[in-house]
Order: C-alpha cells, then sequence, then structure tokens
C-alpha cells in the first residue's frame, strides 16, 4: 500500500512523496530523490527526528532515549524508522535548503593532530585531500557534523565539527573516550598520516539568525564542540549577540578550552561563559553542580527568556528540556543534539 507524505519543514516549504506502507519515510523521500537529514539511519542517532502531525504510523527499532514518552505523545518520530500507515502530514525542524537533492559526499582526510586534552577526552585535526568539486575547501554550516570512518576495521561515528568552515579544509573534533567504545579504542592507537572517510556534514543544529532573542547554551562535555563552532563564527564576524554558555564536566581534570573560551568571550563582550563541575574539589571556585543546574537558576533569573540550545549526551539534553518547558519556553525554541 501506498500513502502520500506532506514534509513541511522549518521555513514553511513543503515536498509531497509517496512511501510504500514497508518502507520507512526517510527511504521514501530518498527514493523520490529527496534526501532528508539524516545519519546512522538504524533509530540510534537522532538526527531524523521530526513531528508527524496528522496521520496514523508505527515506529519500529530505535534507541528509547532518542524518544521520550511525551514527546512520543506529541508525535516526534524518527523518519529513519517510521512506515506510515496512512496518508502522512509532518513537520520537520529544518529548512528545505538542508534536504540535499543528491547522495552525500565522501572525502578522505589524513590526521595531522591527534592529542590528549583533558580527562578522557582527544582533539583530533584532519587535512582533507582535495576534492574534484571543492579544491581544498570543506562548506558546512557550524553546528553540523561529520561521520568518520575507519578503514580496517570499519568503524564509522558521528562528529560534531568544532572549527568553522575554511578554505585550508582542516576539520577539528573533540571525542570523548567511552569505555570499550570502538572508536574510542581506534582514537588511543591512531598514529598521525593515517586516513579517514569523511562524510557529510550533516545535521541542522545550529543558531536561528533570524532570533533576536539572547541564546543560552548548554554543553555536556564534548558537546561543547558545536558550540565552538558557533562561538569561532559569532567572533570572526563580529556578531555580539547576548549569548550564556553552560560547559558542565564531572571534574576540574575533565575541563578542555578554557583558554579558547577565555579568548572568545573577550572577542564577543556580550558571551558569558560558566563552567560547571559536578563532582567539585574544596579548591573549584566556579559553579558546582551540572549545566542543567545551572540553566535553572539562569532562567529564573532572566530579564527575558532565551533560546535553548542543547549538546551533549542525551540525559542532560532531557533534562534541560525539562527545564526549559518548566521555565515556559516552547519546543519551536529549544534545539537540541543528542550524542545518543
Ligand atoms: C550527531 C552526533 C554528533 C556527535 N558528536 C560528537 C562529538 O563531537 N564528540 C564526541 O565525543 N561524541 C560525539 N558523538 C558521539 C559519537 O558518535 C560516538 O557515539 C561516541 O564517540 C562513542 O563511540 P565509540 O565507538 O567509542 O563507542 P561505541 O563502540 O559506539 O560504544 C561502546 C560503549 O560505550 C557506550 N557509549 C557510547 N557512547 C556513549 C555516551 N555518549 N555516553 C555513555 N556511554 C556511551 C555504549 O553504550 C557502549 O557500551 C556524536 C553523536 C552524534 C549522533
Amino acid at each position: 500500500m501506498s500513502y502520500q507524505i506532506n514534509l513541511t519543514t522549518r521555513d514553511g516549504q513543503q515536498i509531497s512523496f509517496s512511501c510504500e506502507d514497508t518502507q520507512t519515510v526517510q527511504d521514501g523521500a530518498e527514493a523520490a530523490g529527496f534526501f532528508l537529514p539524516a545519519l546512522c539511519k538504524w533509530g540510534s542517532c537522532g538526527s531524523c527526528l521530526a513531528v508527524a502531525v496528522a496521520g496514523d504510523y508505527k515506529l519500529e527499532g530505535y534507541s528509547d532515549a532518542l524518544l521520550s514518552e511525551a514527546g512520543k505523545l506529541k508525535g516526534d518520530v524518527l523518519l529513519c524508522r517510521t512506515f506510515p500507515l496512512s496518508d502522512l502530514a509532518i513537520t520537520a525542524p529544518y529548512n528545505a535548503d538542508q534536504i540535499r537533492s543528491g547522495a552525500q559526499t565522501v572525502r578522505q582526510g589524513d590526521i595531522v593532530v591527534i592529542e590528549k586534552v583533558a580527562e578522557r577526552t582527544m582533539r583530533l585535526v584532519l587535512q582533507l585531500l582535495p576534492d574534484d568539486l571543492q579544491g581544498m575547501a570543506f562548506e558546512f554550516e557550524p553546528g553540523q557534523f561529520v561521520d568518520l570512518e575507519t578503514a580496517e576495521p570499519v568503524i564509522r561515528r558521528a562528529y560534531s565539527l568544532a572549527n568553522n568552515a575554511n578554505w585550508e579544509g582542516q576539520l577539528e573534533f573533540f571525542i570523548r573516550l567511552q569505555p570499550n567504545g570502538q572508536f574510542s579504542a581506534y582514537l588511543q592507537r591512531a598514529k598521525v598520516g593515517e586516513r579517514l572517510h569523511v562524510h557529510g556534514p550533516s545535521g541542522t543544529f545550529g543558531v536561528q539568525q533570524q532570533s533576536l532573542s539572547p541564546r543560552c547554551f548548554v554543553a555536556g562535555g564534548t558537546g561543547l564542540a558545536p558550540f565552538l563552532a558557533i562561538l569561532r563564527r559569532m567572533a570572526d564576524w563580529g556578531e555580539d549577540h547576548p549569548t550564556t554558555l553552560f560547559l558542565g564536566v564531572n571534574n576540574e581534570e575533565e575541563i578542555f578550552c578554557q583558554a579558547e573560551l577565555t579568548a572568545l568571550a573577550a572577542a564577543i563582550p556580550q558571551l558569558t561563559v560558566e563552567i560547571c563541575v559536578w563532582k567539585a574539589s574544596q579548591q573549584w571556585q566556579g559553579f558546582v553542580g551540572t549545566p542543567a543546574d545551572a540553566l535553572q537558576i539562569h532562567l529564573k533569573n532572566a530579564p527575558v527568556l532565551p533560546d535553548v540550545f542543547l549538546c551533549g549526551p542525551p540525559q542532560l539534553v532531557e533534562a534541560a528540556i525539562e527545564i526549559a518547558h518548566r521555565a515556559g519556553i516552547g519546543d519551536e525554541r529549544i534545539f537540541c543534539e543528542k550524542f545518543a
């Protein structure tokens, strides 16, 4: 049985395509030549999150951390795991220009820097090889991510870009080492000069340029990466938008990029940076608690409610969404990237 899918983007554009009941909405769109933002395609990353506003569907085989019960009740779906049972109307949290009309590009990148910058945190810099279409350059919007893929054995994972798009083809990443993680293990044995495949860029996370509201960024650990890209762009463009960044770490040994954040705060006068240490030592003079705790206090005292941007582990993102909701901030002003 085939159904009609009408998908409306954040900027009010509509695309329509048909989709079999045996096909996911994501696959139906691709068969019709629309490449909707998506990454893992097996319900584990959350990059294809959208809202089904009308129609029936079934959701099959996805990570529970990505869809809360409340979210599912209001129609949250992962398009890569959504099978239509009737015609469907869907709203997507991205603009029409983020829907590609061709397959994703793959580039090659050589490791030029691999270093430990804090407890369990690696900094990785890749130098892309030239490409027939783009030359050395690599275009992306701050907030986006790429998929990095190793050669043998093949391991493919998503990582947010921490730097700005540049003509030199350099990409920077901050990656937390997960216990028993496959890519984490690879990073600990990787050497300068090794080559990785780079798929992308992908994703729709990023600031809403048209909004005049203050911005509040909440980062859990390496969830700082996309905010670094956004803040570096703001500094480069002289964009002095009222912005507060809460960076959460478990202990002081996990703090990274402190000097860089201090430099960004000097370059962006309306930027406030607060590092939140959960299990702080007696010596720690800053905020003690999680960045979700800091957000709660911030929203209580804020004269104007900000747009809220969240990135990091799903538990932190979910806790912060709840806090933002309780403060009266609607979903249309909450933007998140879960490192699921
Ligand atoms: C869009 C997107 C962007 C991302 N960007 C970044 C980034 O910039 N920096 C970064 O550090 N990570 C990022 N991630 C997470 C990253 O893709 C990997 O999931 C992570 O690096 C673990 O990969 P691994 O191969 O080492 O672990 P896996 O082999 O995938 O997992 C091994 C074990 O570790 C556990 N595990 C994996 N991830 C986590 C976690 N986050 N918290 C707790 N336990 C975990 C698993 O449950 C499993 O038991 C991003 C994820 C997404 C979806």
